[in-house]
């Protein structure tokens, strides 16, 4: 189990993480997109260090709906909804706990990742950030039903997400600018699949 209060700190090194990741970032979407998403990124998640240094900590929910909060005031754009998703929709309807287990992750990320998919009505296999989110919670959620530990659990699914981002430089894209690279788009990764695992990895490292 995690406090909420190590739920924070968690979210500090994923925040410092994206923050670094910024050039690596941009040179992907410049390859591919507009090149704005690093700079993006690095906004949000300046934001959310911001904020995070002065959040009186509830509860575990209070801190991923704090980040999302963050994200959506501070990013903008498409991506800025998206992210934004990612921490929010999944601990709207919970009530709020002092500590997450495993379980307690696979769960709101399972919830983040279909309103994910909903609003933006991509699937695996579209060279988006849900090709590395969706492998990332499926792991989450086997690793609970067996009972593994957070540590192991993270493990799983930032080496979930990374295949993920990894998969998506073999396929071409349905939305956003690389939509109009067709099969250019091949040997290239997505931006937003390379910052799910940034996040995850970010998770993982946290929790070793
Ligand atoms: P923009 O495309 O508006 O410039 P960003 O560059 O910040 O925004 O983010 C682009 C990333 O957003 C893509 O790499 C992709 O992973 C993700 N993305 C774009 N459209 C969608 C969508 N419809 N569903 C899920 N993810 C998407
Ligand atoms: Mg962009
Ligand atoms: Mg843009």
């Amino acid at each position: 189990e995690v406090s909420a209060d190590q739920v924070k700190r968690m979210m500090e090194r994923v925040a410092q993480k994206v923050v670094e990741s910024e050039p690596y970032l941009t040179e992907i979407d410049l390859k591919i997109g507009d090149g704005d998403h690093g700079t993006g990124m690095k906004r949000g998640f300046l934001a959310v260090q911001k904020m995070l240094l002065d959040l009186k900590v509830d509860s575990c929910e209070g801190v991923f709906r704090a980040v999302g909060t963050c994200l959506l005031d501070t990013m903008g754009g498409a991506s800025g909804v998206l992210f934004g998703t990612v921490f929010i929709s999944g601990i709207v309807k919970r009530e709020e706990r002092n500590s997450f287990k495993l379980s307690d992750f696979a769960e709101i990320f399972s919830t983040s990742l279909t309103s994910l998919k909903k609003r933006g009505k991509a699937k695996v296999g579209d060279k988006t950030m849900v090709d590395a989110l969706e492998p990332a919670v499926l792991a989450l959620e086997e690793g609970a039903k067996e009972g593994l530990d957070l540590i192991e659990g993270f493990q799983r699914a930032a080496l979930a997400a990374e295949k993920g981002m990894e998969y998506t430089k073999t396929i071409k894209a349905r939305f956003g600018r690389a939509k109009y690279f067709g099969d250019k788009a091949i040997g290239l990764q997505d931006a937003g699949a390379t910052s799910v695992y940034i996040i995850f990895q970010a998770m993982s490292d946290f929790l070793k």
